[in-house]
């Protein structure tokens, strides 16, 4: 699979839902992302899963349907990530949390870090395709 773009991550009028919208083998990518509460609550200090930004509870667990029988039976993968969807930000440095750990990363590592992070959930999400 060819490494993502760069995700669009919006967050619409609805709270506990996101659109991740993004381009992978030349196809556009969409995945519907709800909060998920409840079990497995993140410890106070988190680390997004996607661009590995640290943060003081700004992390949620958000969840997607695995693509098609197995999402329509209700199976689902989850990844924590920054609850303002803003990674494409924090990678580049345009955002900042406060709590950042230093890392000797440059930052175009950092970005195709979070092009890997995102192509593996995407490839999670995709496992329902297959069954
Ligand atoms: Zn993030």
């Amino acid at each position: 699979m060819e490494r993502a773009r760069l995700p669009r991550l919006a967050r619409p009028a609805g709270p506990d839902r996101a659109y991740l919208v993004t381009v992978v083998d030349d196809r556009a990518r969409a995945v519907v992302l709800r909060s998920s509460s409840g079990a497995g609550r993140p410890p106070r200090r988190s680390i997004c899963s996607l661009c590995v930004t640290t943060h003081t509870g700004g992390v949620a667990l958000l969840v997607a349907p695995l693509a098609g029988p197995a999402g329509r039976q209700g199976n689902s993968v989850g990844a924590y990530v920054c609850s303002d969807l803003a990674c494409s930000l924090y990678v580049r440095g345009l955002r900042e949390t406060g709590t950042r750990i230093h890392e000797s990363l440059t930052q175009e590592q950092r970005i195709d870090r979070l092009r890997d992070n995102l192509t593996g959930f995407l490839a999670k999400v995709a496992v329902g395709e297959a069954k």
